[in-house]
């Protein structure tokens, strides 16, 4: 099995020499955790489709240290430069026109785009002062199509052994993936709803689109099924049906195996969802109640129906 190791200057320090080498390092983020790799490295690029079964046509997002260093790999418009200035480091991934063919072409699957973040976190900095500056590669450390992770054994749980060390750092602070926009001059398409709200991009953003047709015709990669339990998913459930598990929102008269959060906190059930639909898999069904839509509502019900849909 993979070897689990406390988030420290020792653990950074051997994450470096693991990921200098080309291999696969799982990380902790203010999302989910990340597998990562040198994103300048085929051979540990390939590493990563291949733990998490991942296909070829599903791009990765670039991740880098420093803000500063965002126009060394992608054109930023003022839109992109501002946007960047307030959000980063932080849980928005940007899609821009590609600037170098440095980066592994496998990682970007051909497309003359690419997806960048900046991520908080407790370990660039020491992988700077370690004189590794990146960039990583580093899509969610799960089987692909699985629920994503938010703690070290999750990892652990889902890739085994495929994984050269595992970073725990102990639960992640917002527990689901960036908002991706894509900036098209003077628009941006939302292709991922995620942890940042899309009403916190208004100041910053004139033409901003909704998910809807966008997430489905210009996003590669977003499968209809995805962050998905081995359980069925029913979804706006109103109460529990025999043999269900049930997970709640809210206040409820229904009795329930978990509740996402019982004060209807929506930054609290996005930190304990994937959590809690790893710990309810092992009924047929999870029946889970109706979640806002509004707020970071927008990407719990983004993943909840994801989970729930037809898998072909
Ligand atoms: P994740 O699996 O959470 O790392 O998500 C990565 C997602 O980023 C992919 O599924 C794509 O939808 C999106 N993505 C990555 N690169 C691009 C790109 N160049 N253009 C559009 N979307 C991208
Ligand atoms: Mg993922």
């Amino acid at each position: 099995m993979s070897r689990i190791v406390k988030s420290s200057p020792e653990s950074f320090a051997e994450a470096v020499k693991i990921l200098r080498a080309g291999g696969l390092v799982a990380l902790p983020t203010e999302t989910v955790y990340g597998l990562a790799a040198d994103a300048r490295n085929d051979e540990a690029v390939a590493k990563i489709f291949k733990a998490k079964g991942r296909p070829s046509h599903n791009p990765l997002i670039v991740h880098i240290f420093d803000p500063a260093d965002l126009g060394k790999w992608a054109e930023a418009n003022e839109m992109a430069k501002s946007l960047a200035k307030v959000f980063w480091p932080g849980p928005l991934t940007l899609v821009l026109p590609k600037v170098t063919d440095e980066l592994s072409a496998i990682a970007g699957a051909n497309l003359s785009t690419l997806a960048i973040r900046c991520p908080e976190n407790k370990w660039s900095k020491a992988f700077k002062e370690l004189g590794f500056n990146g960039p990583i590669v580093m899509p969610s450390a799960n089987r692909s199509g699985h629920i994503s992770p938010t703690r070290a054994q999750h990892v652990a749980d889902d890739l085994g052994d495929q994984v050269d060390l595992i970073i725990d750092g102990g639960e992640c602070d917002n527990g689901i993936e960036s908002t991706i926009l894509k900036i098209e001059k003077d628009r941006a398409v939302l292709l991922r709803p995620g942890v940042i709200p899309v009403e916190d991009f208004v100041p910053y953003i004139s033409d901003l689109r909704l998910p809807e047709k966008a997430a489905q015709t210009s996003a590669p990669g977003m499968l209809k099924s995805h962050y998905a339990p081995k359980a069925r998913v029913r979804l706006n459930a109103m109460e529990r049906r025999s043999g269900e598990a049930y997970l709640a929102f809210g206040h409820t008269e229904v009795i329930a195996d978990m509740n996402l959060s019982a004060s209807a906190d929506l930054a609290e059930a996005a930190r304990n969802l994937y959590a809690a639909l790893r710990s309810l898999d092992k009924v047929e069904v999870i029946a889970v109640a109706p979640i806002p839509p509004h707020g970071m509502g927008a990407a719990i019900n983004d993943r909840l129906r994801r989970a729930a849909a037809d898998r072909d």
